[in-house]
């Protein structure tokens, strides 16, 4: 069973060990641990449906709590302290396209905002309901996540949109395929939430973000359906592909969708290199990116990062070591973790992994034992855990990211982590603050920071806290020319800052497509723009 209140599923627990515990309390203090909310109690604490009854529509509290938040760290904090305001007044999990239209006319009928939702992983309040007298109809395509066709011929497939990666994964395992996407939130996101916030995945390098695997699909919306066909090119005019990327559920629902899939690679290694500098690592990164040198995956963590998560890892005596070995190479406190991907033919690989190895040599990089980068793959999607276990012992974390040309990546790490450290230190608190930088390209890169800070004394603190953070590092990110959001899209809490990157006019054309196919404004309002 999926946890209400947190990360992932019931059954897995990730304990930080006795060495990570003690490099938090003495890096930030003691932990504050807040007294959680049980779920019986906030879904009986729920205002009365508004919706009248329909057989798709299940209007029980419990499934309506379920639906209620994402990620978010604000969602977060109203699930623990169990004070969940809003929430739909309704859950539909249709079956087919013709459930999904006749929920649509029903919404209509009760004058009800619609919420798709995927598998509820946003992280910046994609699927909160606003507060206000309008009802509010969840619309989970949990059911819709079949495979309904695999042309092998054209490496196409078409699925549900309601599928989450691994069952995704399986259907395309089975028959020597994979879509290459893998976000952290791999196990719990589903296909059509990937389309609907233009979502990249680890490995993105090699398969492409998902704007670069969607081919085509079905969507339905209040003003009808719309078919976007799959054609592997097209100069007929605007792509239509690009409203319903990132569309975030503020245009209809996506039923389902043809992405481009790929044979399963012979081979894959991850493998861990220390830089002497950041600036070193973020040339060496740079080149192989406009090398276009075919690895898989690329992140570079900063000295702070890199520090961070060697004693997060809780191995003391394994860490001292590899100092000591880092610095009999000539490596100080400045050293950056590089983690690379190769991921392809048994041949290409091998040669890849010898190119590479040359031009981290030449960068004055050293290779890291092997098992730090298979610690990485083993933990790629279980570290989203720790977050449930650093909560309850008083932790909280957030992260933010952008993307900017290769020109301002540094300058613009070091405002978001200025802004950060100002904004968290106020009162004498501590924080933990560092980035990494995981997608890369040939223009640019994205920028990738993360927050760990003690809870305050009271959900209200917190949440002042975690505001004024947001606030200042978004302002940040918008001072240096950064987009609000590389991967986790706009949702609620990136609204404000969207009119700096698109324009008057931008925000205008955007909201002009969107009433077109939603006149009424029924889908997902408040979200986007
Ligand atoms: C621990 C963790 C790690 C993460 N790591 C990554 C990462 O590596 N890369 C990344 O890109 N993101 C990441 N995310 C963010 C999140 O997982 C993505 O935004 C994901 O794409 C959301 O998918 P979902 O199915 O959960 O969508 P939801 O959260 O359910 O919905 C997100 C938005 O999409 C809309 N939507 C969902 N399904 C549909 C549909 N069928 N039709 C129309 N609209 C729809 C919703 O209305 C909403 O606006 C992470 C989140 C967490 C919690």
């Amino acid at each position: 069973m999926r946890r209400w209140n947190g990360w992932g599923l019931e059954s897995i627990d990730v304990e930080p060990k006795p060495a990570t515990e003690a490099f938090l309390r003495g890096a930030l203090g003691p932990g504050r641990s807040m007294q959680d909310a049980t779920f019986v109690m906030t879904a009986e604490g729920l205002a009365d449906s508004r919706l009248s009854s329909h057989t798709l529509v299940d209007r029980d509290p419990r499934i309506r709590l379920l639906h209620a938040r994402g990620q978010s760290f604000p969602d977060w904090v109203d699930l623990r302290s169990g004070r969940v305001e809003t929430a739909p007044d309704g859950v539909a999990q249709p079956s087919n396209r013709a459930e999904l239209a006749e929920l649509l006319s029903f919404a209509a009928q009760a004058g009800a905002h619609v919420i798709p939702y995927g598998g509820g992983t946003s992280v910046v309040g994609h699927i909160s309901p606003n507060r206000g007298d309008t009802p509010v109809l969840t619309v989970a395509l949990g059911h819709l996540t079949e495979l309904t066709e695999l042309d092998e011929e054209s490496r196409l497939a078409t699925f549900g949109a309601g599928i989450r990666g691994p069952a995704l994964e399986a259907e395309l395992r089975a028959r020597g395929y994979t879509l290459g996407h893998f976000p952290q939130s791999f196990e719990h996101s589903t296909l059509g939430g990937w389309i609907a916030t233009r979502s990249s995945g680890q490995q993105s390098l090699r398969y492409g973000r998902i704007e670069d695997l969607f081919v085509g699909g079905h969507l339905e919306t209040p003003s009808g359906s719309l078919d976007l066909p799959c054609l592997p090119a097209s100069a007929a005019g605007p792509d239509l592909r690009q409203f319903v990327l990132g569309s975030e559920g503020r245009l209809g629902i996506i039923s389902d969708a043809t992405v481009r899939v790929s044979r399963l690679p012979e081979a894959e290694h991850f493998r861990a290199y220390f830089v002497p500098s950041w600036t070193s690592g973020l040339r060496l990164v740079r080149e192989l990116a406009q090398a276009r040198m075919p690895l898989s995956m690329v992140r570079l963590s900063n000295a702070t990062e890199t520090r961070t998560q060697l004693e997060l890892a809780g191995h003391p005596r394994a860490t001292a070591l590899l100092r000591g070995y880092l610095q009999l190479r000539g490596q100080g406190d400045e050293r950056c973790m590089l983690m690379l991907g190769f991921t392809g033919g048994a041949r290409e690989v091998r040669f890849l992994e010898r190119q590479v190895a040359w031009e981290v040599l030449a960068a004055g990089g050293v290779a890291g034992p092997r098992a730090i980068a298979d610690a990485w793959r083993r933990g790629r999607f279980r570290n989203a855990y720790l977050r449930n276990s650093l909560w309850s012992r008083g932790y909280g974390i957030d992260t933010v990211e952008t993307a900017v040309p290769w020109s301002r990546v540094t300058s613009t790490m070091n405002h978001i982590e200025a802004a950060a450290k100002a904004s968290l230190g106020q009162n004498d608190e501590r924080s933990l603050v560092f980035t990494h930088i995981s997608h890369v390209y040939p223009a640019g890169s994205s920028v990738y920071s993360t927050f760990v800070f003690r809870l305050a004394a009271d959900p209200d603190a917190t949440l002042a806290r975690w505001r004024r953070l947001k606030q200042t590092v978004s302002q940040a990110i918008v001072l240096c020319g950064g987009t609000i959001s590389h991967q986790h899209g706009v949702g609620a809490d990136h609204r404000a800052y969207l009119p700096a990157e698109k324009g008057k006019l931008g925000i205008h054309a955007l909201q002009s497509m969107l009433a077109s196919f939603d006149p009424d404004g029924r889908m997902n309002p408040g979200k986007l723009c």
